[in-house]
């Protein structure tokens, strides 16, 4: 039975001056959408093909 690594993403880790602590988790697919929306809404950053590949690179595997 195979199962996804779930991934996650901590805004702690993700330059911003908010100190935003959030942490996002969940597959791959739905933590770059929930962090795409998070960034742009909380953190005014330009939705752009940018912004997701340095979400994608900020990406870590959730440790269970
Ligand atoms: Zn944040």
């Amino acid at each position: 039975m195979a199962t996804a690594t779930r991934k996650m993403i901590d805004c702690r880790l993700y330059p911003s001056d908010s100190n935003c602590s959030l942490t996002i988790a969940g597959t791959e697919e739905e933590v770059l959408k929930a962090a795409r929306e998070h960034a742009v809404s909380a953190h005014g950053h330009p939705d752009s093909p940018e912004l997701v590949a340095s979400l994608r690179s900020v990406l870590k595997d959730e440790k269970s």
